[in-house]
């Protein structure tokens, strides 16, 4: 019988869904209905274990992992799965004063920080200018459009709900994007109806506009403006350099992304395969460039290395990856959503916002979860703006607050 073994250097044991990006965990406060612990999900398969670990290095020559404990792990066929990190573009001091969100804890640290900025705001206006009350949000891909598109349901469910006493003329969330529209990939249709949602809903849409530097105390755009804000959420693509794959000395293309045959193993080292978002993932089907980083490619290819490698067990050569495109969506806010099915059309508003919620649902991981956020939602829904928006660790509020 072959063994896997399931390495993983998260928080805890417990494998995050992406899929629903930063509002779920940011709004509703609990993690754990998107979280589900790896060692629950491969229990009762014979022939996997799991190591909560970090790998620091391979010799790929010798066939040997090396973990951060001091042990090393031989293996005779090899998955590098170690996706990607932020990506911050030699941007001077983005890593340090700006919110990620690439993690759990980073969405935690974020929702902290905006409720923390809001409850200080409350407990001392006098002292508050705009910038303390603005939120910057760095790219208009997916990831930023739903997270200014939840900042700015916060802040209006935060004054009216909570009372806070906030003027909410002095709050801001400002969407900055280099390019000419938001959603880029998606169809002029869903770019312009994204646009105008978050500029009805209140989001200071700004285009064209790159960010050249970021302080404790805001960002400047090549244009030399400033826009002063004590909270920048980074949003503007991810990299592999940073991360296990780039430490490898492998063959890299765009953004550090590894290269792979078709069949998604090195060319150097066949019993290497590497998939998801730390690999160059080919589109395959006759089709020139790679996949984009998003979960589908990254749970298609790492089915297609399952298979691979069990075929090679059997004696069988390996097959090329197929992408199979089923689509892309961005939600905006509450009944507001983009939808872009392949080869189909693009639902909007609220139809585009239950094909992404029936989707998310379907994708999470174990029974459980899945009633719990659709009870979650519902309750929501019908008694808008339920739920409770708590500071769940120490504050840190960032010093531009104590000006
Ligand atoms: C905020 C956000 C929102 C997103 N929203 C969407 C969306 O709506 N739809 C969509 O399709 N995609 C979305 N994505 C992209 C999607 O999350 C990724 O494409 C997908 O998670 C990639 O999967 P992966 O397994 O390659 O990497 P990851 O999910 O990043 O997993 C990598 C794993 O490797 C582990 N690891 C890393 N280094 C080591 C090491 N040295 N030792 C041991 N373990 C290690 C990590 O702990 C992690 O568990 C989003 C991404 C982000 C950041």
């Amino acid at each position: 019988m072959a063994s896997f073994i399931s390495l993983h250097a998260g928080e805890s044991t417990a494998g995050v869904l992406r899929f629903r990006g930063p509002p779920l965990v940011s709004l509703y406060g609990r993690p754990d209905p998107v979280a589900y612990p790896v060692r629950t999900i491969f229990g009762s398969s014979p022939n996997i274990t799991f190591r909560h670990g970090k790998v620091t290095g391979a010799d790929l020559n010798a066939r040997k992992l090396a973990l951060s404990d001091g042990t090393q792990l031989a293996y005779d066929q090899l998955v590098l799965a170690s996706g990607a990190t932020a990506g911050y573009y030699g941007i001077p001091d983005a890593r340090e004063y700006t919110h990620p969100l690439y993690t759990l804890s980073d969405a935690r640290r974020l929702r902290n920080q905006v409720l923390g900025c809001l409850e200080a705001a409350d407990a001392r206006p006098a002292d508050f200018d705009g910038g303390a009350l603005t939120f910057v949000v760095v790219g208009g891909g997916p990831t930023g459009v739903e997270t200014a598109g939840a900042l700015v349901e916060l802040l209006d469910v935060s004054v009216h709900r909570d009372r806070l006493r906030i003027d909410p003329q002095r709050t801001r969330v400002v969407l900055l994007d280099a390019g000419d529209s938001l959603l880029a990939g998606f169809t002029a249709v869903a770019r312009r109806y994204a646009e105008q949602t978050l500029r009805t809903r209140g989001v200071e849409v700004r285009l064209s506009s790159t960010v050249e530097e970021v302080t404790a105390y805001g960002v400047r755009l090549s244009s030399g403006e400033w826009i002063k804000a004590a909270t920048v959420i980074w949003a503007s693509g991810v990299t592999v350099n940073g991360t296990l794959g780039a430490s490898l000395g492998l063959p890299s293309g765009p953004g550090g992304r590894l290269g792979v045959q078709p069949d998604l193993s090195l060319a150097e080292h066949p019993e290497v395969f590497v998939v998801g978002d730390a690999a160059a993932v080919p589109l395959g089907g006759g089709r020139s460039g790679p996949c984009p980083q998003l979960a589908p490619v990254a749970i298609q290819s790492g089915t297609h290395v399952g298979r691979q490698i069990l075929r090679r067990m059997a004696g069988d050569t390996t097959e090329a990856f197929n992408y199979r495109d089923k689509g892309i969506m961005a939600t905006i806010g509450r009944r507001a959503a983009v939808a872009q099915l392949w080869r189909g059309p693009v639902l909007r508003g609220t139809l585009g916002w239950l094909a992404w919620l029936v989707l998310h649902l379907v994708y999470l991981v174990g029974f459980r979860n899945r009633l719990v956020v659709l009870v979650n939602w519902a309750w929501r829904y019908l008694d808008w703006p339920s739920g409770p928006r708590l500071i769940v660790a120490d504050l840190d509020v960032g010093s531009a607050l104590d000006d």
